[in-house]
């Protein structure tokens, strides 16, 4: 985990009881989203992402290469793609292959297949293709808004 990272993550643990010790990386990952699901919508520039990373770091602020990764991330999550519907749908039923993320159920039509927000839009999610996975619809309406990521969840943080 780089310096930078560890920092905020920090911060934001320190009210969790968490030990650094504890954490493995796909803890981390999902902690990291979920501190970047808090900044505001608003955040359509650079700076005004970077004004809130500050805000929540105080003085730690991070290297500008850090801060463009963190926007970057928070941008693939929780502000919509351009995609028309219909190339999204297809894509991530491509992409999933046709299953639900969280049972597996096939449906080679993928007429019963949903778009599931990991980030529930109540949340901040966006309808972006990191943050949809194809689940059915008894996953879809059962996990409701709660934040469950799918069990095959992939890591977009780099092992020590
Ligand atoms: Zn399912």
């Amino acid at each position: 985990m780089r310096k930078s990272q560890a920092v905020y993550l920090n911060r934001y643990l320190d009210g969790l009881s968490i030990q650094q010790d504890q954490w493995i990386d796909q803890e981390i990952d999902k902690l990291e989203l979920t501190v970047l699901s808090k900044a505001p919508k608003q955040s359509t520039t650079l700076a005004s992402f970077s004004g809130w990373l500050k805000h929540l770091l105080g003085t730690s602020v991070p290297a500008e290469e850090e801060a463009i990764r963190l926007w970057n991330r928070w941008k693939s999550f929780f502000v919509d793609s351009n995609l028309d519907s219909v190339t999204r749908k297809r894509t991530l039923l491509e992409r999933d292959k046709f299953r639900c993320r969280y049972c597996f159920t096939y449906d080679q039509s993928g007429k019963s297949l949903h778009e599931h927000h990991v980030f529930p839009k109540a949340r901040g999610g966006g309808f972006t293709l990191e943050n949809l996975a194809i689940a059915c619809e008894k996953c879809n309406l059962g996990i409701g808004n709660q934040i469950l990521f799918p069990p095959d969840w992939v890591v977009g943080i780099r092992k020590k």
